[in-house]
């Protein structure tokens, strides 16, 4: 094995990505998750410090102040970011960490880690399915499904910067082609 990486996955929301991750997660628990820092309200069945660390707009603002993260964008109205704690935590500890990231922000690990950062884009097979699965996940309210579906076209076009693509059609064979490729990574 070689050294380990940042594995960096991002998509349009409801591409998948939480899905794919939770199922790697298992496949491989030597890997690490990278919990970010956000201000967006728990959502049922998330738990703070394992999905999100869920903070205030006051708190958040003072993380950027301090340079206690390694990147942060504002999306839908709420803070996002990278810990900077988590990515020590990862590369002290010798192990490969998992992202799940906006695609500006994985660009920006990119930018940072240069080879050590592998960036996963999890495309959906059309706009109309993405619109599907992330109305059936009943967690937004129709403006913010709105919201989130008007970034989908940048995103999906910020995407063809990542290293990989892994169109999630089937969820088990997408789990399984992104599994290979990191394997893949990993052993070189
Ligand atoms: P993201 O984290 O990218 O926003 P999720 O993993 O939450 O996306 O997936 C969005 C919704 O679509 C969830 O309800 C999930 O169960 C469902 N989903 C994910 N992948 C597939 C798939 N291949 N086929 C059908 N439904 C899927
Ligand atoms: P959600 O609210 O659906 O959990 O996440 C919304 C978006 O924020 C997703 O694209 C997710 O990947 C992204 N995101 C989560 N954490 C971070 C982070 O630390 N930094 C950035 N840039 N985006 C993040």
């Amino acid at each position: 094995m070689s050294a380990p990486k940042l594995l960096v996955f991002a998509s349009p929301s409801g591409g998948g990505k939480t899905s794919i991750i939770k199922a790697l997660l298992e496949r491989h628990p030597e890997f690490q998750f990278s919990v970010s820092a956000t201000t967006r309200a728990m959502r049922p069945g998330e738990t703070d410090g394992s999905d999100y660390c869920y903070l205030t707009r006051e708190r958040f603002e003072e993380l950027i102040s301090a340079g206690d993260l390694v990147e942060h964008e504002q999306l839908y109205g709420n803070y996002y970011g990278t810990l900077k704690s988590e990515t020590d935590r990862a590369l002290n500890a010798g192990a490969s960490m998992v992202f799940d990231i906006d695609v500006r922000g994985g660009l920006a690990i990119k930018a940072m880690y240069g080879a050590r950062a592998v960036l996963m884009f999890i495309a959906p097979p059309s706009i109309e399915v993405l619109e599907e699965r992330l109305r059936g996940r009943g967690t937004e309210d129709e403006a913010t499904v709105r919201r989130r579906m008007e970034r989908t076209a940048m995103e999906m076009e910020m995407g063809k910067q990542f290293d990989f693509t892994v169109v999630n059609d089937d969820l088990a064979k997408a789990i399984d082609d992104v599994d290979a490729l990191i394997m893949k990574q990993l052993s070189q």
